[in-house]
């Protein structure tokens, strides 16, 4: 299978964006502060397909910090270093049904940490990126998402500055699963790469090229250079499955019938594996840190392009 023509799936975006633009519901995140001096009025859709085809709407060039979903491509970075079994056991691939930040979901689980699309798992998926020196093993993330993203992207600085200053918790996280032995390193060094992941600058059409790549089984269908391995991008989709909109992952798979990934600045991320990626931006986010327009506007399209993967046909 593969998309609807070019000309169907723009006017199902515009569509999407025109129907969805005016749900104000929700709340732009601000726990950390410079978060909260987003503009809620942005919405913007893009998507890429396998042929590097793209197509977006409304705010899609509006540069945001990434956020979680830095976790998906981090992780696929890392299973393709280490391996499918060396993440499994050292991650874990199941949801905790707690919120991002749960320090109790680490509790619960005896220390370790559950999955790497939650922050427990994803500092210590961090902790895992290969290299002898903090400065190795940012290079190897910064490196590495931008090359799912097909450029050199860079760090927002006053996200960066402003969520270093606020992530106590963060830090917590990674010195509680230190105590228990499942963090390799410095914990206050592993948070600080970590925390640069997440102020990394995109666009929704930036994270439809890296949702691309993605679905077209690790090479950037952009810029033809594979980033990872098609098991390793069949590992990442699986986990974003079962975790990758936190504790309603189960109710996104119900609705959407894909695998995705949320972060607090207001992005989502959708694969349609072997077809394309779907990116939405929309700051204003639900109870549980996921994009309110990016939801309707994603369930709209799943539906309207025939994408869900649980369908027959
Ligand atoms: N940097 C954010 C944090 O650790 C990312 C959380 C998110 O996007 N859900 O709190």
């Amino acid at each position: 299978g593969s998309l609807p023509n070019a000309e169907r799936v723009a006017a199902l975006m515009q569509q999407a964006h025109d129907q969805f633009a005016s749900l104000d519901d929700g709340a732009v995140a601000d726990y950390i502060p410079s978060l909260g001096t987003a503009d809620p009025a942005l919405f913007g859709l893009a998507i890429v397909g396998v042929h590097g085809d793209a197509r977006a709407v409304g705010d899609a060039d509006h540069l945001f910090s990434i956020q979680s979903i830095s976790k998906a491509f981090v992780f696929a970075l890392v299973c393709e270093a280490l391996g499918h079994e060396q993440v499994w056991r050292a991650i874990g691939v199941n949801n905790t049904g707690l919120p991002f930040n749960s320090v109790m979901a680490l509790e619960l689980n005896g220390g370790r940490p559950m999955n790497p699309m939650v922050n427990a798992g994803a500092l210590a998926t961090t902790a895992l990126a290969p290299g002898e020196t903090a400065v190795s093993r940012w290079a190897f993330i910064r490196d590495g998402l931008s090359a799912f993203a097909g450029r050199e992207l860079e760090i927002d600085t006053v996200v960066y500055e402003s969520e270093a200053a606020a992530n106590h918790r963060n830090q917590a996280i990674a010195r509680l699963l230190q105590s228990y032995g499942h963090l390799p390193g410095d914990p206050i060094e592993v948070t600080d790469i970590y925390t640069m992941q997440c102020s990394l600058l995109v666009s929704a059409r930036d994270l439809a090229v890296m949702a691309a790549t993605l679905a077209d089984g690790g090479v950037n269908p952009v810029t033809g250079r594979r980033v990872v391995g098609e098991e390793v991008c069949a590992d990442t989709l699986a986990v974003m499955a079962t975790t990758g909109l936190y504790e309603m992952s189960g109710e996104w798979l119900f609705e959407v019938g894909m695998p995705g990934k949320s972060g607090v600045s207001g992005g989502i991320i959708t694969i349609a594996p072997g077809k394309g990626g779907l990116a939405t931006y929309s700051p204003r986010l639900d109870a549980a840190g996921n994009s309110v327009r990016g939801q309707s506007a994603t369930r709209f399209l799943s539906k309207a392009l025939g994408l869900n993967l649980f369908a027959s046909r």
